[in-house]
């Protein structure tokens, strides 16, 4: 694949933001290949890291590596011959030899390999092989795993004698082409690196040179250089990604004056009186936390933090009736209708007896009463105010929006979160989360909000069984909810979830709706619910099963946060293997909500033993953190977070499953050296702030630049 581009700068004028073209030997074609790989100039071929390397400095003996083991081998060619096999294929058989031993080679139809071996052995030149030695009696044989001959072009000494590194490929771009890129560019374009951290610190935390840290994890010189750079490499990419969060944080929250509301002492003691229940000790410190917060003169920026059932819901209100009370307006967005409407249903059962104003703004509305809806938002008479993102859109004002409240707010982006602030003059922020979220993960997603933990349940809560089942016994599972049915209980049946199309989920979920009714349970009221059908039919299907006019609803992950209802006791979810972990355990809260007993049943035959461990960890836990943790642990932060939702910034080297430790150094080095050089003015840190302002230009700008 030799491309010849017809412009390409000279080889001096290289930069790091020169397009990939400006490479030799990197033409149309191939910036295409290296495009599939997100690589566009020559700084991103840099910075493409190896997946992993493997240590082949060491060149062993035949002799001396044990049987099976893999290894580098000196050899020179002792003979050659061509051989078909008994089904008829070509094994080429080379047998080579060392000062120790010889061995033999077999590579299976490339019949041409035996005059290549045949040159190599006229002119008695020695090579190196890579792979495992297994001994024959006095012999040896070697399972080959890669080859290298010195063919005079310079190139040898890539893949054998030292660290190697192994790259991430696609189609048409092969791992020698890549390291051979690799070799040429890295001592060209490293050296073009700006240090952005400060000497100092460098030298405190023994770091190396940027520099050099970008040489050695692409070419290390042993393991432990390869180590010391990732070390280095990973700690600057975490430390500018806490400076960024700690800037915007600032920039945010404590440089902007926001509202100081007016919350009298002993507030939520008479808010918790009108309450048929009293706080969990939880709950009392977080509605503390945040009282606080709003009684300071600074827009607060909170992320309230509570598994499934937890109860946030009464945290939220007893904020909200606090800005109330205090002259201002509250808003609660949640990411679905659903979700708004439970809400709703929530706080205007308890706030409404207490004298509050609540209202629902829904897409679903007619125009004439959306425009009522927004006429008494402006004119304030509407205190509290729940919507989905139509609350956002620019018809919407408020009067005096003070508190806004935003759920499961990874479904929502940047710009949807801003508009809602934008409604009210900084407004106190408060974002709610069911889904439990690793300290790590928070610390790189959320790192710029303080944290509020509801880590209790109210008490009284049965713990729900579950239990994970083979497709095989899906009978006896739907004749142990015949038995809930019959005893008068309702049932969650959770259908396949299809990552790749939304399309074949409601169609799986419509068969499964149709078989479950016809032949499962054909004197039993079965329902379905699904994201694509009308919103009216939805609220339609929600509202029969909360009324019990269905016993049954069969449905898709969209009743995976918030719908309540007591008395559905059971869950079935079918091929549980297709969710994570935090995803079953926030499906599984639907159930166990009311006094009864609650089951969820896991339907699953997963392939593998790993698969199979992952259920087992839903039977023996009922904590969503610890659940999240192993989520985590298990499917990376990738997986894990969920490749649509926003928020999770890309880090090329490091891992925040494995680099906890370096994750909190580097949080707590970047808040030091802010409450040194608040601005980052000290030309000590100039290229620092370069730094951040390349790699988070739209989080940290506004208080850098
Ligand atoms: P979350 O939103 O965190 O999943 P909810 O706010 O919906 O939880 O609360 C779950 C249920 O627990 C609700 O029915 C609520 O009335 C009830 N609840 C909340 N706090 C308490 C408490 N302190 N004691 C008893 N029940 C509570
Ligand atoms: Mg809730």
């Amino acid at each position: 694949m030799a491309d010849k581009a017809s412009t390409r700068a000279p080889a001096a004028e290289l930069r790091l933001d020169s397009p990939i073209t400006a490479i030799k030997g990197v033409g149309e074609a191939r910036a295409r290949l290296f495009a599939k790989l997100g690589i566009e100039t020559a700084g991103d071929l840099l910075t493409n890291y190896p997946r992993r390397f493997e240590d082949r400095s060491r060149k062993s003996l035949l002799a001396e590596v044990p049987d099976g083991h893999q290894a580098v081998f000196h050899v020179h060619v002792v003979g050659v011959e061509n051989r078909f096999t008994n089904s008829g294929k070509h094994v080429t058989r080379l047998t080579v030899e060392d000062s120790s031993g010889q061995a033999i080679v077999a590579f299976f139809n490339q019949p041409w390999l035996r005059d290549k071996f045949m040159r190599v052995k006229m002119h008695r030149a020695e090579f190196d092989m890579y792979g495992t030695v297994f001994r024959n009696g006095l012999e040896y044989a070697i399972e080959l795993r890669d080859v290298e001959y010195d063919d005079g072009k310079g190139e040898a000494g890539l893949m054998m004698g030292r660290v190697v590194p192994f790259y991430s490929l696609t189609e048409g771009l092969s791992m020698n082409t890549m390291r051979k890129f690799m070799n040429e560019i890295v001592p060209r374009l490293a050296p073009l690196l700006e240090e952005p951290l400060p000497d100092d610190l460098c030298d405190r935390l023994d770091l190396m040179p940027v520099q050099e840290a970008v040489r050695q994890y692409h070419w290390p010189d042993s393991m432990a250089a390869c180590e010391a750079a990732r070390r280095r490499l990973v700690f600057e990419e975490l430390f500018l990604l806490q400076l960024a969060l700690a800037l915007r944080r600032k920039h945010e929250t404590l440089d902007v004056p926001g509202i100081t509301f007016e919350v009298p002492d002993g507030f939520p003691e008479a808010f918790e009186g009108n309450l048929p229940y009293r706080f969990t000790d939880a709950q009392r410190r977080v509605v503390g936390e945040i009282l606080d917060d709003m009684r300071r003169p600074r827009p607060m920026n909170r992320l309230l933090q509570g598994d499934v059932g937890s109860g946030k819901t009464v945290v939220a209100a007893t904020a909200m009736a606090a800005a109330a009370k205090a002259g201002y307006q509250a808003a609660v967005m949640a990411p679905t209708e659903i979700l708004a409407e439970q809400h709703y249903r929530g706080l205007s059962a308890l706030l409404e007896p207490i004298g509050y104003t609540v209202e629902l703004l829904k897409g679903s509305l007619t125009q004439k009463e959306k425009r009522e809806v927004r006429e008494r938002l402006a004119f304030g008479l509407t205190q509290i105010a729940v919507g989905t993102h139509a609350l956002i859109q620019e018809s919407v004002e408020f009067r005096n929006l003070g508190l806004i409240v935003v759920d499961e707010q990874h479904r929502f982006g940047v710009d949807q979160r801003a508009a809602l602030k934008g409604k009210g003059a900084s407004p106190d922020n408060l974002v709610m989360t069911a889904t439990p979220i690793p300290r790590t993960l928070a610390l790189v997603v959320y790192g710029d909000l303080d944290i509020s933990v509801i880590n209790e349940l109210p008490p009284g809560r049965i713990p729900i069984t579950t239990h994970v089942r083979p497709a095989a016994r899906r009978q006896e599972v739907y004749a142990g909810v015949e038995a809930l049915l019959a005893a008068g209980r309702q049932a969650y049946v959770v259908c396949p979830h299809i990552e790749e199309s939304e399309k074949m989920e409601v169609q799986a979920a419509t068969t499964l709706y149709e078989e479950l009714q016809r032949v499962v349970f054909p004197h039993r009221r079965v329902g379905l619910l699904h994201g694509q059908m009308p919103a009216a039919d939805k609220d339609a299907a929600m509202t029969a099963f909360r009324e019990h006019e269905i016993d049954v609803l069969v449905a898709t992950t969209v009743i995976e946060v918030g719908v309540d209802v007591a008395n559905a006791t059971v869950m079935v979810i079918e091929s549980a293997d297709r969710f994570g972990l935090s995803q079953l355990h926030q499906l599984r809260g639907r159930v166990g909500r009311g006094s009864n007993r609650s089951f969820c049943i896991l339907v699953a035959d997963p392939a593998t033993a790993g698969g199979e461990q992952r259920l087992q960890v839903m039977e023996t836990s009922s904590d969503g953190f610890a659940i999240a943790e192993e989520d985590l642990r298990l499917r990376g932060p990738g997986e894990f977070y969920g490749k649509r939702q926003s928020g999770m910034p890309s880090l090329k080297v490091a891992n925040i499953v494995d680099d906890l430790a370096v994750l909190e150094e580097t949080r707590r080095e970047a808040f030091s050296l802010l409450e040194a050089d608040p601005e980052l003015r000290d030309p000590a840190h100039a290229a620092l702030r370069r730094a951040i302002e390349r790699h988070y230009a739209e989080m940290a700008l506004a208080t850098v630049s």
